[in-house]
């Protein structure tokens, strides 16, 4: 990608840099996610899924979806527990990824070879393309990369950031998102307030069909719940932070999620949400601490230390555990739903309807 002399809007250069680079890179050389981090995230999840799934009535066939999945690893941990511990909602799911990038849609077929024949994964390019019918959806960090539009409070309204060459310039923003963050949140002035209107149309269109019919989605990714604003924008290359506008394409872009926002928008879809919690509170709850110690029985000691390691950077406050949130959506009216003990679901309410996210 080359640098522009004309002034691109930040979303724009932000979509067209992290195309260039999950086609070209690989971004595991740059980071790394949870389920890269312990087969036991996976694992976990794919316990959320079958167990959700009975909630549901067990529904079969179902549509088990993922955002983002990387290299595929999430789901084919997930695939793997339940194939051994629960062979019926392994049955009766219908694997359907959601990829842009054609390098990681054939990372993600070689990690899902082993459960081809049971699961016959599909390939699509935006949550709108899943099929119809009773889903499953998991996303763990998609919703980061995702391009943002950031907006600066000035005395008489917003100013808009773009981008020209390896700066940023702003002018007075002239189509700002009708609703949203922007319409509701008193941000001092100077201050930067971002918007995703991806994940927020995401949301929107799973709250719809989520009051419609049966299912539940399960966002995972770092941000912030409440009304907070200030600038998230940040870029790795090669492992280390980087100037997010230097060599685009080159390095990962994401922004903080703003679960406030996400939240809204599906409930003005028309589902309920559950959460925000953190990913400490979410993965103890399903039982990631006995998982570690069945998988550090009768270990060297060496490998022992890892798991419990790895259990750690997972849900230690000050580390994923609680840089990360989770939060879920389905069907207004559920009473219960694994990972979210003791916190009630949001119903959708005319007052989200309004707002639009
Ligand atoms: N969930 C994985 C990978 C996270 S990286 C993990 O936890 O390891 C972000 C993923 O989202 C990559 O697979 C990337 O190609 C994908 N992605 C980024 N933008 C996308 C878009 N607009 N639509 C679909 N997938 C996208």
């Amino acid at each position: 990608m080359t640098a522009s002399a004309t002034p691109v809007r930040l979303d724009r250069f932000m979509a067209r840099a992290n195309a260039a680079y999950y086609s070209s890179r690989d971004p595991f050389a740059d980071f790394i996610t949870a389920p890269e981090i312990s087969q036991m995230f996976g694992e976990l999840l794919g316990a959320w899924v079958a167990v959700t799934w009975q909630g549901m009535g067990a529904p079969t066939p179902f549509v088990l979806a993922e955002a983002g999945p990387g290299r595929g690893t999430l789901m084919a941990d997930a695939l793997r527990l339940l194939a051994r511990v629960a062979p019926a909602c392994y049955a009766a799911a219908r694997v359907h990824m959601v990829e842009t990038s054609p390098r990681l849609r054939d990372a993600q077929a070689t990690a899902l070879a082993p459960h081809a024949d049971a699961v016959t994964p599909a390939w699509c390019g935006a949550v709108a393309d899943l099929p119809p019918g009773p889903m499953i959806l998991l996303a763990n960090e998609f919703l980061d990369a995702l391009p943002i539009r950031q907006f600066v409070r000035t005395a008489q309204g917003w100013d808009e950031r773009s981008v020209v060459g390896e700066v940023f310039v702003t002018a007075p923003a002239t189509d700002l998102p009708v609703g949203g963050p922007l319409a509701t949140r008193d941000v001092p002035e100077g201050e930067v307030l971002e918007t995703c209107e991806g994940a927020l149309v995401i949301a929107r269109q799973l709250g719809r069909r989520l009051a419609q019919g049966q299912g539940a989605a399960l966002f995972i990714d770092y941000g912030y719940d409440g009304p907070g604003w200030g600038d998230t924008l940040q870029a790795l290359r090669d492992g280390r932070p980087a100037w997010p506008l230097a060599r685009p394409g080159m390095a990962d872009l994401t922004a903080h999620v703003d679960f406030a926002a996400l939240g809204a928008a599906a409930r003005a879809g028309g589902c309920a949400t559950w959460g925000s919690v953190t990913q400490g509170a979410f993965l103890s709850a399903l039982g990631l601490f006995p998982r570690a110690a069945q998988l550090a029985r009768n270990q060297s000691p060496e490998v022992a230390r890892q798991v419990s390691e790895a259990a750690q950077r997972l849900v230690a406050p000050d580390r994923m555990g609680g840089l990360f949130r989770v939060m879920a959506m389905t069907p207004p009216g559920m009473t219960e739903l694994a990972g979210f003990e003791g916190c009630a679901p949001i119903a959708p309410s005319p007052a989200d309807m309004g707002k639009g996210g």
